[in-house]
C-alpha cells in the first residue's frame, strides 16, 4: 500500500479495444482511484477521460445485487438456486422438445477469456448447438472475414508500434481522436515529433480527427467500395506496385459477385473463390478508373491519383487505419480485401512503421470473440466447426466425443434475434452485452421480446434496455471484482487478479454458467480445482494456441507484465510485427515476409467489385443516416452513464445536421427534430456546427443514448459474407418536430 493506505493493482481498461494499461487502487475493499500505468507501454501513463473516471462505473446507486425473476409484470428477488433451477428447467424443456439448436447464448467482446471459454464449451461441446453469438459480430466480424479470406489468420501483422515509426497515415471512416482517442494521441506525438508525418482522414462527417488531420477528403457513404478500387486501378496502370514482392507473396482471386445483403430472413451466400492470374486481375480492374470511382465516392478523380501515388510512393510508410466506419458495411468483408490488396500491391505490409491495421472496438474482441472463437461458426484459434480435423482437435482437448460439437455453424446475431421473433428460438442467455438496445432495426426485436416469444435471461451488473424484457436477471461481477483475461487490437494478451469484491450477490458470468450447467448435466466439462481454476482453464485453452501461430505464454507469465502479444515465443519474448523474419519466429532467417497460414505460403488478393448500398436516400427518405461512438460514453453507457462526469459532459443523443441543410429545412440550433426511416421514427436535438460536421446530405447520431433508441431506425441488412449489419447508412428524412 501507498503512503495513503491505497494498494495499487494492474489491469487492462474495462472500455475500448485499445486496451489501455491501467493502476487500479484499492482502499477498504473499494476501488478508490485509477490512473494510466506508467509502465504500461500501449498508453504510456495516459487514459482518455472515460479511463480516467474507471473507478465510478462500478458504483452506480443502481448496482444489480440479487437475482430476479419475471412474475407477470414484475421482477420480483429469488435465490441463486430458484434462478438457476428456473433457467435449467427452461432450457432443458426445449432442448427436449425442439432440438439443441432451439436455444443460445449471446455474449460479448467484453467477455473475460474464461467466460467466453466456458460459454463455448458449454453451448458447442456439452448442449450441442452452435448458437453462441459474441456482440463483436455487430462490430468486427467484417474485420475477422478480411483477416481469413485474404491471410487465412485472424489479427493484425502489425501493432501500435506502427503509430510511432511511420509517416503516413490514411483513416477510412476512423474518428480515432474519440473512438480509440489514446492511440490518437501516439498518432500526434509521433506528428509532432516528425515533420513528415501526414494524417489523411478520408470520411462522410468531419470530426475532431479532422482537426488534428492534414487533409480532409469527404466521401460519400459506400464510396470506399470505389475509391479504393480506384486506388488500386491507378496502382496498377501506373505501376506502383512491388513487382518482387507480388511474385513472391500474393495470389489473385475473384469471389462470388451478387450475394444478397441479407434483407430478408435466412439470407446466405458462400464464398467460392476462383483463382486468377496477375494479368487476368489487372484486365478486371480496368475498368474502376478515378472518374468511375468520383461518380459512386465523390473523391475527387485527381484525389484518388493522389492517393494511389501516396500508397506508391517507396519513401513513404504508409498505413491505413479502419473500423467501424469500414466493418458495419454491407461490403465490409470487401473493402478489408481492397485495403489489404493495396498494402499487399505496394510491398507495404509486415514491415516496421508500415502496415494496415485493423482497430477494434471492444476490449476482449480479440481475446475472447476472436481468439476463443465465440462466434457461432468458429472454434479457438482460427479452427472452423465445419472443419472435421478442427472438431476433432477441439474433442480431443475437450475430452469430449467429437460427434457432440455439431458441423452446422450456428445463428449469427441478425439471424438469432430474427429466430426469437419466428418463435423458431425458445431460450436466450444474454451476458455482458445489451442487444435490446444495440440491435439494427431494433424495435422488431424488442416487440418479439416483448411479446415473450423466448425465454430470456440478462446477466448485466446494471438494469438496462435488455434487462427490461427478460425473464430472468442475474447479477454480475465485473472487471476487477473478479479474475479475468483481455485481447486488445495489437495481439495483446493482458491478465489481472480479482481486486475488490463484488457488490450482494453478485456473481462472475464463468460461476453463473458452470452452475447452469451442473443443472443440465454438462458440470464434468469444467473439472478445474477450486485452488487453481483460472490457470487449469488457461493451461487447457492455450492448447489450443501453441504451435499454431497464436502461442500464448503459461498463465504465470502474464502476472507481472503488461500483457503480451502473441505468438509468445518459447523464450517468453512477444512477437511485434507477424510473417516476418525481422520478428516472428515461424518466419526462418532468409525468408524475408512469409504469410506462413496462406496457400504456398501467400496472402490472397482478390477482385471486389462495386455494389450499390442495401439502402439508398430517394425523395421519401432523403437523407444518409449514420451511426457512431463519441467520446465520452462507451456502447450503450451502461457504465459510463453511472458517471457523473460523464453524463454531465454529454447527456444526450443529438442529430448533427449540416448547416445548409437545416436552413433549407427552417431547423435551427437545439431545435427539436424528427427523424424517421422505413422502420421508425424519434425526436432529437438538432446539432449544427457542434463537434462533428456530417457533409450535406448526412445526419449523424450516436447509440449511447437510452432514452433514444436510435437504431430503431437502422437498416438490419448484413454483409452475406460476415453476416455484419451496416449501422452507418440507410435512408432517413427529416423534420422539424
Ligand atoms: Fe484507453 Fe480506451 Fe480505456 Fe480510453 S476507453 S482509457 S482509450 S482503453
Amino acid at each position: 500500500a501507498d503512503d495513503k493506505g491505497i494498494k495499487w493493482g494492474k489491469a487492462p481498461c474495462r472500455y475500448c479495444g485499445v486496451g489501455c494499461c491501467v493502476l487500479v487502487g484499492v482502499k477498504d475493499g473499494k476501488i478508490v482511484a485509477t490512473k494510466g500505468d506508467p509502465a504500461g507501454p500501449v498508453n504510456k501513463g495516459l487514459n482518455c477521460i472515460k479511463g480516467y473516471f474507471l473507478s465510478k462505473a462500478l458504483y452506480g446507486k443502481d448496482r444489480l445485487t440479487h437475482p430476479l425473476i419475471r412474475k407477470g409484470n414484475k421482477m420480483v428477488k429469488a435465490s441463486w438456486d430458484e434462478a438457476l433451477n428456473l433457467i435449467a428447467s427452461k432450457y432443458k424443456e426445449a432442448i427436449a422438445k425442439t432440438g439443441p439448436d432451439s436455444v443460445a447464448i449471446y455474449g460479448s467482446g467484453q467477455w473475460t477469456v474464461f467466460e467466453g471459454y466456458t460459454a463455448s464449451k458449454l453451448f458447442k461441446g456439452g448442449i450441442g448447438t452452435n448458437n453462441i453469438e459474441p456482440n463483436a459480430r455487430l462490430c468486427m466480424a467484417s474485420a475477422v472475414a478480411g483477416f481469413m479470406s485474404t491471410f487465412n489468420s485472424d489479427e493484425p501483422m502489425g501493432c501500435y508500434d506502427d503509430l510511432d515509426l511511420g509517416d503516413t497515415y490514411i483513416l477510412w471512416g476512423a474518428n480515432m481522436a474519440e473512438a480509440h482517442p489514446v492511440l490518437f494521441s501516439r498518432l500526434i506525438d509521433n506528428k509532432l515529433k516528425n515533420k513528415k508525418v501526414k494524417i489523411i482522414d478520408i470520411a462522410t462527417r468531419k470530426t475532431r480527427t479532422t482537426q488534428m488531420a492534414d487533409e480532409y477528403i469527404p466521401m460519400y457513404p459506400q464510396g470506399d467500395l470505389a475509391a479504393v478500387n480506384a486506388i488500386i486501378h491507378v496502382i496498377l496502370r501506373d505501376k506502383l506496385y512491388d513487382e518482387a514482392f507480388v511474385k513472391q507473396h500474393v495470389n489473385f482471386k475473384r469471389g462470388t459477385e451478387n450475394q444478397p445483403y441479407g434483407l430478408k430472413d435466412k439470407e446466405n451466400a458462400k464464398e467460392e473463390p476462383k483463382p486468377l492470374t496477375f494479368d487476368e486481375y489487372k484486365t478486371l480492374m480496368k475498368p474502376m478508373t478515378p472518374e468511375w470511382a468520383e461518380k459512386l465516392s465523390g473523391i475527387p478523380a485527381k484525389k484518388i491519383e493522389q492517393l494511389a501515388h501516396i500508397y506508391g510512393d517507396k519513401s513513404r510508410k504508409v498505413n491505413s487505419l479502419w473500423t467501424m466506419g469500414v466493418n458495419q458495411h454491407v461490403r465490409g468483408t470487401w473493402v478489408n480485401n481492397l485495403i489489404y490488396n493495396i498494402h499487399l500491391l505496394t510491398g507495404k505490409i509486415c514491415k516496421p512503421g508500415e502496415n494496415p491495421l485493423s482497430l477494434t472496438g471492444q476490449p476482449s474482441a480479440c481475446g475472447t470473440a476472436r481468439e476463443v472463437g465465440t462466434f457461432s461458426h468458429r472454434l479457438p484459434a482460427d479452427m472452423v466447426v465445419m472443419n472435421e480435423a478442427h472438431r476433432k482437435k477441439t474433442a480431443e482437448i475437450w475430452g469430449i466425443d467429437p460427434k457432440k460439437i455439431s458441423p452446422k455453424p450456428g445463428l449469427h446475431t441478425v439471424e438469432m434475434f430474427r429466430a426469437i421473433d419466428r418463435g423458431e428460438l425458445k431460450c436466450i442467455w444474454i451476458q455482458c452485452t445489451n442487444p435490446f438496445q444495440s440491435m439494427p432495426n431494433l424495435s422488431r426485436y424488442r416487440k418479439a421480446a416483448q411479446a415473450r416469444k423466448a425465454f430470456i435471461v440478462v446477466s448485466d451488473i446494471y438494469p438496462t434496455k435488455s434487462t427490461e424484457v427478460a425473464d430472468v436477471i442475474l447479477p454480475s461481477a465485473s472487471w476487477v471484482e473478479k479474475e479475468g483475461v483481455f485481447g486488445n487490437t495489437e495481439r495483446r494478451t493482458q491478465q489481472w487478479f480479482k481486486m475488490v469484491e463484488p457488490p450482494g450477490e453478485a456473481k462472475e458470468d464463468t460461476w453463473q454458467l458452470i452452475e447452469f450447467a451442473k443443472r443440465i448435466g454438462h458440470g464434468g466439462l469444467f473439472p478445474y480445482s477450486q485452488k487453481n481454476f483460472y490457470k487449469e482453464m488457461w493451461e487447457e485453452y492455450r492448447k489450443f494456441t501453441v504451435g499454431t501461430g497464436k502461442d500464448l505464454a503459461p498463465y504465470e507469465t502474464y502476472f507481472k507484465v503488461r500483457g503480451l502479444r502473441w505468438p509468445v515465443k518459447s523464450n517468453g519474448q512477444e512477437t511485434r510485427w507477424r510473417y516476418t523474419e525481422v520478428d516472428d519466429r515461424y518466419v526462418k532467417k532468409g525468408e524475408g515476409v512469409k504469410f506462413y497460414k496462406g496457400v504456398g505460403g501467400k496472402a490472397n488478393v482478390w477482385f471486389r467489385p462495386y455494389e450499390p448500398p442495401a439502402e439508398s436516400p430517394d425523395k421519401e427518405y432523403p437523407f444518409w443516416y449514420c451511426t457512431g461512438r463519441l467520446l465520452e460514453h462507451w456502447h450503450t453507457a451502461t457504465m459510463t452513464g453511472r458517471v457523473p462526469e460523464l453524463r454531465r459532459a454529454m447527456p444526450g443523443a443529438t442529430l448533427e445536421i449540416h448547416p445548409e441543410d437545416a436552413a433549407r429545412l427552417g431547423i435551427k440550433n437545439r431545435d427539436k427534430v424528427k427523424v424517421s426511416s422505413r422502420r421508425g421514427s424519434l425526436v432529437l436535438t438538432a446539432e449544427i456546427n457542434g463537434r462533428g460536421k456530417p457533409e450535406k446530405g448526412n445526419v449523424f447520431t450516436t447509440f449511447f443514448d437510452e432514452t433514444k433508441l436510435i437504431n430503431d431506425l437502422c437498416i438490419d441488412a448484413f454483409d452475406p459474407i460476415s453476416k455484419e449489419p451496416d449501422f452507418k447508412k440507410c435512408a432517413v428524412k427529416i423534420e422539424k418536430a
